[in-house]
């Protein structure tokens, strides 16, 4: 970032408070003092309304792909845009992108499209629900799947509230009825004998078991293969449906993050990097569980209506955007991950600073803390720990690279090692300006 100041985002906040609770509309994206707000962006670079320019890192939180105005993306968008945005009839664009889906992913034999993960979320619980006919969920302590009220649960559990070893259904948003937690059992992420009995313990009034294998809030840790089983075999067992959330990692490979695993869940959410850019979600999954959202007999078991599902600007931006992502093109985004991930953890060894970096295929994860990350219990920085990374990420914004408050980093495809190399640069120069070296702390 330059030296120039943020005065038009400071005034833009301002006049927006007089409209908006706190000047926000977006919880995510507040910053304090004040949002920096953006002007436009091209390729990984964005521009602030002050004239700044930043390397993305961010990338609307992982879910552009191919960075700002791609222009394959932009012609699509721009053809659809003569055409009309939105009609009470379904388009030909649908039938396109849900066609690539399917024909990359093999658990998807039928799809169905929202807009945004967490209606895909509630879609796909409502599914579970409809299809098996028992009324509760379970989802593991701290992952983030969307506000839907059932998924927030657990999501910021801390030590004061999350019980023992058999986690607490503790609410995130305030108000949230104790009916509704009563629904809702939580389990540890990547702890498979401790999930398993409680699992077996409840499945009988389990629809599903809804499960992010790479859960960026809750560590960005894979998914262990032992905790994969687990969750295989008790489902089978139990008639249980597996759920994956891939709304942030289907970026992970042509047929997403199940497609490294080798695993077909019975239902999948996917978002993000499928909408090229505009809101989408979308309901993925058995044809025999997807039956539930079928029409032609009558209302379905599990209606689902939205203005503006499958809308086509949404289906031709997603297209173009799925098109531009070949085998080829993952393989060399996740190569660049790989080269991004070692430059990280080399600058971290380097810096003395205890740290360590997690994630896989174009996502990484910078934690400031040694301790081993199993699950959202470990991942959980203390009071102390806290800071430690919102000094860098802000250090590192002042200098032009965006990255997430948690320290996420997501890559796009017209990033190459030119910018993987400005991102560990800056990455060097935070850790030692903000870091605390080991040696000092003992
Ligand atoms: N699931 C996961 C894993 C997510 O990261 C998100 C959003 N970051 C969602 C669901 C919700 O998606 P959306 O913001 O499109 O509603």
């Amino acid at each position: 970032m330059s030296d120039s100041t943020t005065a038009r985002s400071a005034a833009l906040h301002e006049r927006a408070r007089d409209t908006m609770p706190g000047g926000n509309t977006r919880t995510t994206v507040w910053r304090a003092p004040h949002p920096i707000y953006a002007a436009s962006g091209k390729g990984c670079r964005i521009m602030d309304v002050d004239g700044n320019t930043y390397l993305d890192f961010i990338n609307n939180f992982t879910s552009i792909i191919h960075g700002h105005a791609n222009p394959v993306i932009a012609e699509a968008v721009r053809e659809q845009l003569e055409l009309g945005t939105c009609f009470a009839m379904p388009t030909e664009s649908e039938i396109g992108l849900a066609e690539l889906l399917c024909d990359r992913v093999p658990s998807f034999e039928r799809i169905r499209f929202t807009n945004s993960g967490s209606e895909a979320v509630m879609m796909a619980l409502k599914a579970a629900r409809a299809h098996t006919g028992r009324p509760k969920i379970a989802k593991c302590e701290g992952a983030y799947h969307g506000s839907y009220d059932f998924a927030e649960v657990g999501l910021d559990s801390t030590p004061a509230t999350w019980g023992n070893a058999d986690p607490n259904s503790v609410a995130y948003s305030a108000g949230t009825p104790q009916s509704v937690l009563d629904e809702v059992i939580v389990v540890p992420f990547n702890k498979p004998a401790e999930a398993e009995r409680i699992l077996r313990m409840h499945a009988d009034e389990l629809a599903c078991v809804l499960v992010d294998p790479i859960p960026s809030r809750a560590g960005l840790i894979l998914a262990s293969q032992d905790y994969l089983d687990m969750l295989w075999q008790v489902t089978r067992d139990t008639g249980v449906l597996l759920v994956f959330d891939e709304v942030v990692c289907f970026r992970l490979g042509y047929a997403g993050a199940q497609g490294l695993m080798d695993i077909e869940p019975d239902l999948t959410k996917i978002a993000k990097i499928i909408g090229g850019g505009f809101p989408i979600g979308a309901v993925a999954g058995k044809e025999a569980v997807m039956a539930v959202f079928d029409p032609r007999n009558g209302k379905p078991l599990a209606p689902h209506g939205g203005t503006f599902n499958a809308n086509p600007i949404s289906m031709v931006a997603g297209t173009a955007a799925m098109e531009l992502l070949t085998p080829e093109a993952f393989e060399r985004l996740n190569e660049l991950g790989d080269y991004a991930r070692a430059g990280a953890r080399k600058a971290l060894e380097e810096s003395g600073v205890d740290g360590q970096v997690t994630g896989d295929g174009s996502l990484l994860r910078i934690h400031m803390t040694n301790i081993p990350l199993v699950d959202y219990r470990a991942a959980l920085p203390t009071d102390t720990q806290k800071s430690a990374p919102t000094s860098l990420v802000e250090f590192m914004h002042a200098q032009g690279i965006l990255i997430s408050e948690t320290g996420v980093c997501a890559l796009s495809t017209p990033m190459g090692e030119a910018e993987i190399d400005e991102l560990i640069e800056t990455l060097t120069a935070a850790l030692a300006a903000t870091g605390e070296p080991r040696h000092a702390a003992e």
